[in-house]
C-alpha cells in the first residue's frame, strides 16, 4: 500500500477512535465536530542550494486546535511524511495535551526529506530555512506555535530552529521558548531528551500498580518485552524498563530486521551497534530474523511498538500474541486492528497516554524558558537547610546517629532533574487515574483508548461550552 494511502487511513483511524469516544460519552454532535476538525494547515515550499543545485523542499505545519495557546507538536523529518499524516498527528496532540493536563493546543510539523541523504551542514541550512519560513508566517512563535522533536529530529534540530527564530526576532525576550526539546546547554531542560521513553516507563508502572495484588505475575519484574524501533523513544523506554524495573528485552525490531535472545538483549550495546552499522544485522550471539515485522507476532508479555504508525493492522492483528500492547509510537495500531485485538482480550495502553511524557516535559521546558529561571533555584538550599534541622532535632530527641544514606536523602534539596521526573510521574499517574475514573463512570467505556479520548474530549469540550 502506498504511504499516501496508509497516511490517509491513519487519519481516518484517529477520527474513528474519536467518534467511538464521542458516542460512548453521548456528546453533542456540534461540539464534537468543532473539536474534531483541524484549524489550519500551512504548506511551505522553499529552495535550498545544495552542492550547487537548487532543491525545493516541502514541509507542513498543521494546527488542530487553538482552544489553548501555544499549539504544540513535534516536527518530523521523513521521506514518507504527507499532509494527511501531519493532520492526524496534530489531532492526536490536541487529545494528548488535554489528557495530561498540559495547557496547549495541538499541532504537528513535517518536512519531506531523507535526513540521511544530507551532511550535518546541509541539514543545518535546510532546518534553518524551514524555521525561518515558519517564523515569518507566524507558525513558529513562543506564544502561538511551539514545535519539539519527533521522528528524524532531535535536540540539535531544535537548537537550529531556536537560533533561526532569534535571528528574525532578536528583541523577543521569550525567543528561547519558541521550540522545546533543545539541548540543556542551549536553554533546554534536563530530562527532556529521555522524557518520552521515561513516560512510557511511568505509564507501564501505573498500569502494573493498578493490577498489583502482591503476586509475581502482576509485577513488571521478569516480564518478556519485544520492542519495535530503538530510536529516541524506544531506546530510553527499553533502557529504563530493563535497568530499573527488571524486564527482559527479548527482541528488538529495526528497519533491517530483528534480533532475538531469550536471555535478554543488552540494550546499550545494541544501540551503539545500530549507531555504528545502521542496523541490527550481525549483532553477535543473538538470533537474527530478516522479516522484522513478523517478530511483532512472537509470544511475549509486553509488546512496545515505538517506531511508526499502522504497524499492527487487519493483516497481522489476529496473529499478535502479546496480551499487552503499549503504544510508544503514535498510531501503531489501526482502527480495525484495535477492534480485532479488543475482541481477543488484548489490553492496549494508547499512544496519547503512553507517549505523552515528551509533551509534559516540553511544557516544563517552555515554562522554564518563559520564567527565565531554573526550577528549584529558590527553594533548593532552603529545603537542604530544613532537612538538616529536622535531622538535628531527631538526633537530639532520640540520641541516635542517623545512617549516612538516610542523612543524604533527608538533606537533599531537589535539583531541576528531580523536579522534572517528579512532575512527569505525577502527570502520567493523574492521566491514568482519570482514565480509570471515566471507565468506572461510563458503562460503554471498557478500553483504555476510548477512556483516554473521552477524558480529553470532555476537557476540550469544556472550553467550547464556556460562555464567551
Ligand atoms: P526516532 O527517529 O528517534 O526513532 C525511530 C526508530 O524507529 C529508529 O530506530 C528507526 O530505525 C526505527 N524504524 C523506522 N522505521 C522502522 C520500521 N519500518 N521498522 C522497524 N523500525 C523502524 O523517532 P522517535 O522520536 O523515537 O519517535 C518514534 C515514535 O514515537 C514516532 O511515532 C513518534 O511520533 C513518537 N513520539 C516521539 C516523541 C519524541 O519525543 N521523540 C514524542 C511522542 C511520540
Amino acid at each position: 500500500m502506498s504511504d499516501e494511502k496508509t497516511n490517509h487511513l491513519f487519519r481516518q483511524n484517529v477520527e474513528r477512535m474519536f467518534d467511538n469516544a464521542v458516542l460512548a460519552l453521548g456528546l453533542n454532535q456540534n461540539i464534537s465536530r468543532l473539536i474534531k476538525e483541524s484549524s489550519s494547515v500551512l504548506q511551505i515550499k522553499f529552495p535550498v542550494v545544495i552542492r550547487e543545485e537548487t532543491i525545493i523542499f516541502c514541509g507542513w505545519w498543521a494546527v488542530h486546535s487553538t482552544h489553548l495557546l501555544p499549539a504544540k507538536g513535534g516536527i518530523r523529518f521523513s521521506s514518507l511524511v504527507t499532509q494527511d499524516e501531519i493532520e492526524a498527528l496534530s489531532a492526536l496532540m490536541s487529545y494528548k495535551c488535554a489528557l495530561v493536563d498540559v495547557p496547549f493546543g495541538g499541532a504537528k510539523g513535517g518536512l519531506l526529506i531523507d535526513p540521511k541523504a544530507y551532511s550535518r551542514d546541509e541539514l543545518h541550512e535546510i532546518t534553518r530555512k524551514f524555521a525561518q519560513e515558519l517564523a515569518r508566517k507566524g507558525f513558529l512563535n513562543p506564544a502561538t506555535n511551539v514545535p519539539a522533536p519527533d521522528m528524524g529530529t532531535s535536540a540539535r534540530e531544535m537548537s537550529w530552529m531556536a537560533e533561526a527564530y532569534k535571528e528574525i526576532f532578536p528583541e523577543d525576550v521569550n525567543h528561547r521558548a519558541c521550540v522545546t526539546g533543545k539541548p540543556v546547554n542551549h536553554h533546554g531542560i534536563p530530562g527532556r531528551t529521555e522524557a518520552t521513553g521515561r513516560g512510557v516507563q511511568y505509564a507501564l508502572q501505573s498500569y502494573f500498580r493498578c493490577l498489583d495484588d502482591g503476586s509475581a505475575c502482576n509485577s513488571l519484574e521478569g516480564k518478556r518485552v519485544i520492542i519495535q524501533g530503538l530510536g529516541n523513544v524506544g531506546y530510553h523506554a527499553a533502557k529504563f524498563l530493563q535497568g530499573e524495573d527488571g524486564v527482559k528485552i527479548i527482541a528488538i525490531i529495526q528497519r533491517d530486521g530483528a534480533i532475538y535472545s531469550e536471555q535478554g538483549l543488552p540494550v546499550n550495546e545494541v544501540k551503539k551497534y545500530i549507531a555504528k552499522t545502521g542496523g541490527v544485522k550481525d549483532f553477535p550471539d543473538v538470533k537474527f530474523i530478516e522479516d522484522g515485522k513478523s517478530v511483532l507476532e512472537m509470544e511475549c508479555d509486553i509488546l512496545i511498538p515505538a517506531a511508526l504508525e499502522s504497524q499492527i493492522d487487519k493483516e497481522n492483528a489476529d496473529r499478535i500474541k502479546a496480551p499487552l500492547i503499549v503504544e510508544a509510537a503514535n498510531g501503531p495500531v489501526t482502527y480495525i486492528a484495535d477492534e480485532i485485538l479488543k475482541q481477543k482480550g488484548t489490553v492496549i495502553l494508547p499512544d496519547i497516554f503512553v507517549n505523552s511524557g515528551g509533551v509534559v516535559v516540553s511544557y516544563f521546558e517552555w515554562t522554564h524558558n518563559l520564567s527565565h529561571m531554573r526550577f528549584g533555584r529558590l527553594q533548593r538550599r532552603f529545603d537542604e537547610m530544613r532537612g538538616r534541622h529536622i535531622l538535628t532535632a531527631l538526633e537530639t530527641l532520640t540520641g541516635e546517629q542517623t545512617p549516612e544514606w538516610m542523612r543524604a536523602e533527608i538533606t537533599h534539596g531537589a535539583e531541576e532533574i528531580d523536579l522534572v521526573r517528579s512532575g512527569l510521574d505525577d502527570s502520567i499517574r493523574a492521566a491514568f487515574d482519570s482514565m480509570r475514573e471515566i471507565m468506572a463512570k461510563y458503562e460503554k467505556i471498557t478500553d483504555y483508548r476510548t477512556a483516554a479520548f473521552a477524558v480529553a474530549i470532555n476537557k476540550i469540550a469544556r472550553y467550547h461550552n464556556e460562555p464567551s
